[in-house]
């Protein structure tokens, strides 16, 4: 089987480098999604509390028997539990539905600074404390830039998980976050598949005998990003996992990265109002 590599986070812990997303999978179809993923080999689920689907993600990390320590479970707190007793009822419910005494990484889903004001930074120190009470292993932020990492106390957030793929690089960020040694996580990795049509990813992937999805997959990996593709297909979940056998070369990696226009597909986090 293949031996996904770890990324080491500045509180020392290791994340899989390539993961398994499931937004908008239904709570019935996250069970035999995840359940195919970690029979695939996926060691590294992202789920959040808004995907509504954190029990059927649980009940397929029962039974799929595999050891805790091997697993590697993320979950967000929504925008409307930033207070400190809001955030801590979230944790405890999310934990109570994936069936887990802890979660491996914990994050902030947005900083939502429309409509919750500076609430995040509330929420940075309960998950402090959460930490400390080994609910959570590890914290981090999503979708956070510069402006909203500044004011957060404490603690670094050890990951910014945000929104990445080649129409849309985040170069400008991702060299901030190197900076502050805070690891970069790509949603949307694949563009939410509007990315797989295009015409250089499309030969490159002739050049390998690949597909366009492990091409963007393998350009991830190698720039460092962790990265958590979603499917629900069978094939793609095993398709998505087999991307360790070659390598993109440097004029690949410089063909991709002339492919950033700026195509952001979700909301920008500086005026997202919810
Ligand atoms: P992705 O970029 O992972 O794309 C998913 C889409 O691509 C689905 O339609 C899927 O279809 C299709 N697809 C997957 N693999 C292949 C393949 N090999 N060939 C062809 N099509 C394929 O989009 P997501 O938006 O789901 O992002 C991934 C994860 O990132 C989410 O599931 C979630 O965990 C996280 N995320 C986090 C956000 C945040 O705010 N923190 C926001 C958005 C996402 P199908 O399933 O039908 O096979």
């Amino acid at each position: 089987m293949n031996s996904i590599p770890e990324v080491t986070l500045s509180d020392g812990k290791k994340i899989p480098q390539l993961g398994f997303g499931v937004w908008q999978v239904e709570d019935e179809q996250a069970t035999p999604a995840v359940a195919k993923a970690l029979e695939t080999g996926y060691r590294h689920i992202d789920t959040a509390a808004i995907y509504g689907n954190e029990a059927g993600v649980g009940r397929a990390l029962k039974s799929s028997g595999i050891a805790r320590d091997e697993l590697f479970v993320t979950t967000k707190l929504w925008n409307d539990m930033h207070h400190k007793a809001d955030a801590r009822k979230a944790i405890e419910t999310s934990l109570e539905k994936l069936g887990l005494d802890h979660v491996d990484l914990y994050l902030i889903h947005w900083p939502s600074t429309v409509k919750h004001g500076d609430a995040y930074i509330e929420a940075w120190n309960a998950m402090q404390e959460f930490k400390a009470e080994g609910l959570v292993t590890s914290i981090g932020v999503s979708n956070f830039h510069e402006m909203h990492l500044d004011r957060l106390e404490g603690e670094s957030p050890v990951i910014d998980q945000v929104e990445l793929h080649p129409t849309f690089q985040q170069t400008e960020l991702r060299r901030v976050l190197d900076d502050r040694d805070i690891r970069t996580e790509a949603w949307s990795p694949l563009g939410q598949s509007k990315d797989l049509g295009n015409d250089t990813i499309a030969k490159i992937a002739e050049k390998h005998v690949r597909t366009p999805a492990q091409v963007i997959i393998r350009w991830h990996l190698q720039l460092g990003n962790v990265v958590i593709p979603k499917s629900v297909t069978p094939e793609r979940i095993e398709q998505n996992f087999d991307v360790l056998g070659f390598e993109l070369d440097q004029a690949d990696m410089e063909a991709i990265a002339k492919l950033d226009e700026g195509n952001r597909l979700g909301a920008n986090p500086e005026d997202a109002d919810f």
